[in-house]
Parts: structure tokens; C-alpha cells; sequence
């Protein structure tokens, strides 16, 4: 090889070393505090509406996404867990807000429902952060997230609060700030806050509304709370924080629904989760005409076979993935007549497809890992996972995301 070839050779190396994985992980330095917020429901836009001040001077001293992919479902359970375990919903086992599993008949998963949501099978099938960085040594606190309230794997974080709606936002600020008031053994280094309201909103309201700003201002007074107590405490400047939503939220209206029970036979199905999308069984007997019928052209839905699902959306190969999955056209529902009467259409939902705009979720980040001032190319959320586990210096599982993504954010 002659020189000039021995050069360039050389160049490729140390490029393929920058844009590997391990070798940017290995470039960023952990710190002693990494702190991820999740305000629900906070589309990527909402950013410039000029109501939150406090992280858009947080985005302005670090980084800021022009959008983050959520995963399919873009749902508020599936992408908190890919947002800690790295993992499409498809592989966390986290595959809907509503799940069955044939290994479990007659038991349905449900947000709400916390003696079947709290049972470890659900969860097991991924490791979430805290848990990874719990058995490596790293204390970890949790102020609310999807999976923190029951142990997976055996292990929980070493402080974490029950899931409790009312539990106001500055509350859950003041009880961070207090866990880190202690002796710098005992803090937490990973630390988890997670805000409902700007979700809430959406749904009641629509993304369009006043109550969507006014949850937004409110959401953003309490990270400006956080701030000025991390700054009290002279922890500001050595935190790493990291800023992220579910998915975002689009307009729906009452006469935006399409009815299942329009198109099924009467007791020929049965619907696992409906809304933004549907998934469906067929009834013993039924699985033709269910197939014909759903499978067949329709103005505001498209129905895949769980093996057929489009592959951008990595989708499909779990047995918890019920035999249909049928997506709504943004801003279009999935119903029965009987789902609506118990649970009215509302202003706003989100659960549509990921890569669509209205969907993008907030990616802002600050602190001594990231950039001053730059904007982060759109990435899928799977890249949070393997971010975090550089941040906090714990070594990651293997996942879906790629840290080499997110080198236009990172200092080094
Ligand atoms: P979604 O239906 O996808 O919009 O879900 C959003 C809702 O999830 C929020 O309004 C919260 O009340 C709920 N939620 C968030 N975190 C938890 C949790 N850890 N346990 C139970 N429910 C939660
Ligand atoms: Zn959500
Ligand atoms: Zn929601």
C-alpha cells in the first residue's frame, strides 16, 4: 500500500470508529447526575409556540430535535418502555396500552387496571435502565414512569412513588429536589420525572387549544422549578438533563370515527385495543370473513395481518400482537358504537403512525455531554436507550437504537 492509500485508509478507520456505537459511547463522559423528563403528550412543535421559556432556554444552551420518531404504537406505555430498554414495542413486550397474552387467556392488560398492569410478566421481557444500573451499583430514583411501580427482574429503583395522577407537578419537582438533597453517596445519579397534564389537554381539548397552552406553561413552570432548585444546590451545571415526550397529538372529532362493528359479523371478533389503532381476534369460525372484511380497502383505515405490517413500523412478530392490526388515517378513530358511548371521542389522540409530523415528540437535552446551541437532526426514540446508558456510564443491553445517531447533539 503506498502512502497516500495507507493515508485514507487510515481516515476511513478513524471515521468508522467515530460512527460506531461503542466508540461514541466511550466519548462521552458520564456525569454524576442524569436526570429524564417525560411531559406526555408534548408534540415536537409545541416547542415554538412561545409558551414554555423554560426549555426553550434549556434547548438554547443545549440541544434541541427538529423531531423525535416515536415507536409504533405511538402510545403513551410501548414508548416510555422503548424510551428506557432501547427496545421497539414489538420486542420490550410492551406492545399496546391494552394487551392479552395467549400465554395468559382471559387476562387483559390495561393502563389502569393495576393488579394485572403490576404483574412482572408483562414487563419482564426487557430491562429497563434502572434496573440495569441498580445491579451495576448506580442508585436510580423514579418520580412516575411506565414499569417503575413493580419490580422487573426483581429489582426496582431505590426510591420510586406509587403512580398517582394528583400528585401535582411541583410536587413531584420538590420530592426530586429532595432526594438529591442528600450526602453525595446517597443521591441518586439516574432520575426519572414524568409530567401527565400536556397530554391530558390534548385529549380533552385538541392540540390546537388554549388548555393546551395553558398545560404547557404550567409543565414548563415546574422544569424551571427543577432548574432553579438544581441550581440552589450547585448541581445545575454538572447535570445532564434529557427532555423528552411519548409522541405528540392530533385533532380527532366525533365524526371522525370508523366503525368496526359496521364492518364485522356480529361476535365474529373481538378488539384487543382500539382508538388511534385497533388490534383484533377473530372468533373461532369467523377468521375469513373478519380477514375479507378487514383486509379490503376502507376511506380512513388501512388492516394489516400482523406478519404484513409495514416494516418501518417493526411491528408484528410478538404473540401478544393480536392476528390484525389496523391503523387509523391520522385524525381518524377506530370504534365500536359501544366503545364510544362508555368512553366519548375526545378533541385530540395520538397512537397514529410514528413518521407522520403530528406525531414528533420533544427531544431537548442540556448539560456537560451535549452541544451549546445545536439542532439534532429527526431520530427514532429507540436512540435515547444507549444515550442514557453512556450518560450514566453502565454499559448497554443490546437494543434497537444507535448512539451514533445522536452525534450532532453530543459535546464530544
Ligand atoms: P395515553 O392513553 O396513551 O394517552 O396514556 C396517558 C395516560 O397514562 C396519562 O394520562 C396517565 O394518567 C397514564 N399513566 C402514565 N404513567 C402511568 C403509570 N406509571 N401508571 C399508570 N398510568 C400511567
Ligand atoms: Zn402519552
Ligand atoms: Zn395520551
Amino acid at each position: 500500500m503506498n502512502d497516500f492509500l495507507r493515508r485514507i485508509a487510515g481516515a476511513a478507520a478513524l471515521l468508522l470508529a467515530l460512527v460506531t456505537g461503542p466508540a461514541v459511547a466511550q466519548a462521552v463522559k458520564p456525569a454524576p447526575l442524569t436526570i429524564l423528563i417525560s411531559i406526555d403528550g408534548f408534540r415536537a412543535d409545541y416547542l415554538q409556540r412561545g409558551v414554555t421559556p423554560s426549555i426553550a432556554a434549556l434547548a438554547a444552551e443545549g440541544v434541541r430535535a427538529t423531531a423525535m420518531h416515536p415507536s409504533y404504537p405511538s402510545l403513551t406505555f410501548p414508548n416510555h418502555y422503548t424510551l428506557v430498554t432501547g427496545l421497539r414495542p414489538d420486542r420490550s413486550g410492551i406492545v399496546d396500552n391494552n394487551m392479552e397474552d395467549p400465554r395468559k387467556p382471559g387476562v387483559a392488560f390495561s393502563m389502569g387496571k393495576v393488579d394485572i398492569s403490576h404483574d412482572p410478566f408483562w414487563w419482564d421481557e426487557a430491562e429497563p435502565l434502572w434496573v440495569t444500573a441498580e445491579k451495576a451499583g448506580v442508585r436510580t430514583a423514579t418520580m412516575f414512569w411506565p414499569g417503575s411501580d413493580l419490580p422487573i427482574h426483581g429489582v426496582q429503583p431505590h426510591d420510586w412513588k406509587m403512580y398517582d395522577k394528583k400528585f401535582l407537578a411541583d410536587q413531584r419537582v420538590d420530592l426530586v429536589l429532595a432526594w438529591l438533597d442528600r450526602p453525595p453517596a446517597e443521591r441518586p445519579r439516574f432520575v426519572t420525572l414524568y409530567f401527565d397534564e400536556v397530554d391530558s389537554a390534548g385529549h380533552a381539548a385538541g392540540p390546537d387549544s388554549q388548555e393546551v397552552n395553558a398545560a404547557l406553561a404550567r409543565t414548563d413552570a415546574a422544569v424551571g422549578r427543577l432548574v432553579a432548585g438544581l441550581k440552589a444546590k450547585g448541581l445545575f451545571a454538572e447535570a445532564d438533563l434529557v427532555i423528552v415526550a411519548d409522541h405528540g397529538m392530533a385533532a380527532t372529532a366525533p365524526e371522525r370515527v370508523t366503525y368496526l362493528d359496521d364492518l364485522l359479523p356480529a361476535d365474529g371478533w373481538h378488539a384487543v385495543s382500539m382508538g388511534s389503532e385497533a388490534t383484533i381476534r377473530p372468533m373461532p369460525g369467523h377468521e375469513e370473513e373478519v380477514a375479507e372484511a378487514l383486509l379490503a380497502p376502507h376511506p380512513h383505515m388501512t388492516c394489516w395481518r400482523k406478519a404484513d405490517v409495514p416494516v418501518r413500523f417493526h411491528y408484528g412478530k410478538n404473540p401478544r400482537v393480536p392476528p390484525f392490526v389496523c391503523l387509523g388515517q391520522t385524525g381518524w378513530l377506530i370504534e365500536s358504537h359501544a366503545s364510544v358511548i362508555g368512553h366519548p371521542v375526545g378533541r385530540g389522540a395520538h397512537g397514529f403512525d410514528p413518521y407522520d409530523p403530528l406525531m414528533d415528540a420533544l427531544f431537548v437535552a442540556h448539560g456537560p455531554a451535549f452541544k451549546t446551541g445545536a439542532v439534532q437532526p429527526a431520530f427514532d426514540n429507540v436512540d435515547i436507550y444507549p444515550l442514557l446508558a453512556a450518560l450514566i456510564g453502565v454499559a448497554d443491553r443490546p437494543n434497537d437504537g444507535r448512539l451514533a445517531d445522536l452525534t450532532s447533539s453530543l459535546a464530544q
